[in-house]
């Protein structure tokens, strides 16, 4: 009679097991799978950031670096800068700036920064075609992770964390201080790289300050994570980083740069 009553207590104990994992995989199948990510997702259209002239600049006359900085361009020759892809830029120097040359890829600066103030100018052709992120798309990346737009905004409608002067798909500028297609674009930047603790998990996130055309548009920005098309922004640990820029796929006519310094803090 014991002997029975063992076995009995043993089965019912299987069958509570049983019990258990059928509930536990019944409340598993219940919780929502989040949606997988599309590109609309993570793009706002409103509150449109507000319209400022900025002051005027004589246009051919660019400001010269101040005597501490590293030139990264001086409109001689992409010497400091290589493909993204390996191998020397392929981009296209011409009368003191440079031009996209779409299809070879980005590029990065050889040298690797931390914390910097960058000063960096870009112009929209004057013929530009093509609307929203197909209209003058490139982009300066923060240690090759981080992208503040680059785009004609100077009447062109997208969503407005991805417009001219964005942390793309992260923060609008404050205003929309964009000079018109022809003229000379300038950001200012002010970066602050994050910090990792030595287990690779974020200490502190990136921040960024940009003026664009004289004009704060980022005070202080908390850089969320990279900054991705599809997707959510994410840290993975890193240390110094180039300054790299966009050769977007878009169809437009490709923009320039020029008269490109930094100095590191
Ligand atoms: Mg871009």
């Amino acid at each position: 009679m014991q002997h029975y009553y063992f076995i009995h207590r043993k089965s019912l104990l299987f069958i509570i097991i049983l019990c258990i994992m059928a509930t536990i995989e019944q409340a598993q199948a219940q919780v929502p799978k989040p949606p997988k990510m599309v590109p609309e997702m993570t793009e706002f259209w409103e509150p449109v950031p507000k319209v400022v002239e900025p002051g005027k600049a004589a246009q051919n006359a660019a400001m010269t670096a101040p005597s501490d900085a590293v030139i990264l361009f001086d409109g001689k020759d992409l010497s400091k800068w290589e493909s993204v892809e390996g191998g020397a830029a392929q981009w296209v120097v011409n009368n003191g700036v440079f031009t996209v040359k779409k299809g070879t890829g980005d590029i990065v600066t050889k040298q690797e920064f931390n914390d910097f103030q960058l000063h960096i100018e870009w112009s929209i052709p004057a013929d530009i075609t093509g609307k929203s992120q197909a209209r003058g798309n490139s982009g300066i990346f923060m240690q090759g992770i981080y992208e503040l737009q680059v785009l004609d905004s100077y009447n062109n409608q997208t969503y407005v964390n991805g417009q001219a002067g964005s942390i793309y798909k992260q923060s609008p500028p404050l205003v929309n201080a964009m000079r018109k297609p022809g003229e000379w674009n300038v950001y200012d930047v002010i970066y602050t790289a994050p910090r990792f603790k030595e287990n690779g998990s974020l200490f502190s996130p990136a921040r960024i300050t940009v003026l664009h055309n004289g004009v704060v548009i980022q005070n202080d920005t908390q850089i969320k994570g990279h900054t991705p098309y599809i997707g959510l922004p994410e840290y993975t640990q890193h240390g110094k980083g180039p300054i790299r820029l966009q050769d977007h796929g878009d169809p437009s006519e490709p923009i320039s740069y020029r008269n490109i310094w930094i100095r590191e803090l």
